[in-house]
């Protein structure tokens, strides 16, 4: 089986990251710590 280039992106920044803030510039992504992937680890919820 094939699998995506796609590597459990982080869905808050799509694998940026970072994300867009409205009020304009770019904050460290909250959900991947600004690393871009989700991180399936951490078994804390
Ligand atoms: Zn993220």
């Amino acid at each position: 089986m094939r699998r995506t280039v796609t590597i459990n992106a982080c869905p808050y920044c799509e694998g940026h990251g970072y994300v867009q803030l409205l009020l304009g510039g770019s904050e460290t992504c909250y959900g991947c710590q600004g690393t871009g992937s989700e991180p399936e680890e951490d078994d804390k919820h």
